[in-house]
């Protein structure tokens, strides 16, 4: 299974930047033999989806309500990505847990929503540097995934040390090598032998300087990047060290 190199652009770009920086990814995508995916706000995914047609580049969406459709002013369902040309969703990501107050329960029927729709559920995962301080990382992740994930689960997770996002600190190999060990243990445990290939991400400040030697750690499928995502040459340099399936 080749590693997953996914860009969150959060709230950044207006149309033409988020066309430009799509064009200069899928310009610069050709070799690479990673999975590459990149997910705009939902308003730029018709725009960017139809940039990156022909190219080896996805398009994700950041989020998606649980509902197919209904009265929810300013939400998206799931398969309005998928017809804006969406094939993947990050689900759960700590900007949302802490900004919209997203709960396990809510993140595991949006996930299902998700899969429902045609889509690749990315669901996110990571302790809070309280929650590390306290010795607690393994058990906070543990009951994120358990009431996060619904069963079968067909996604992939991303652990996303919330000290570590957009902070410049990245992980150490260590802390990777303990926390994605742990979680391939939690998803074996939840799924059985299916848990054995679902792919984890590790997302936190990473970038071209730092990525090789994570994509190298075992247990880490791939990486979900923020800030490094913005620069095309930079998410590029993450990708050409990513390996291929
Ligand atoms: C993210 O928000 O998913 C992320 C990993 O951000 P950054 O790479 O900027 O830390």
């Amino acid at each position: 299974m080749p590693q997953l190199i996914a860009g969150n652009w959060k709230m950044h770009c207006l149309t033409a930047e988020a066309v430009a920086l799509a064009q200069a990814i899928a310009a610069g995508a050709q070799g690479i033999a990673a999975e590459l995916l990149v997910c705009p706000t939902a308003l730029h995914l018709t725009a960017v989806a139809q940039a990156l047609k022909g190219s080896i580049v996805a398009v994700g969406g950041q989020d998606c309500h649980q509902a197919k459709q209904g009265p929810h002013t300013g939400d998206i369902a799931a398969p309005m990505l998928r017809d804006a040309g969406a094939t993947w969703v990050i689900l759960g990501h700590s900007e949302r847990r802490r900004d919209h107050g997203e709960t396990d329960e809510l993140v595991r029927e949006k996930t299902l929503a998700a899969v429902e729709a045609g889509l690749t559920p990315i669901v996110c995962v990571g302790e809070s540097a309280d929650q590390r301080a306290g010795g607690q990382e393994t058990e906070v992740v543990g009951w994120q995934l358990a009431g996060s994930l619904p069963k079968p689960f067909t996604g992939i997770v991303a652990y996303e040390p919330v000290w570590a996002i957009g902070t410049g600190k990245t992980a150490t190999e260590e802390d990777v090598e303990i926390m994605h060990s742990f979680i391939r243990e939690e998803l074996v445990r939840q799924f059985g032998d299916a848990g054995q290939t679902i792919r984890i991400l590790y997302g936190g400040s990473v970038k071209a300087a730092n990525a090789a030697s994570l994509l190298a750690m075992p247990n880490v499928g791939g990486a979900l990047v923020g800030g490094a995502s913005l620069n095309a040459q930079e998410f590029l340099a993450i990708a050409r060290a990513a390996q291929g399936g």
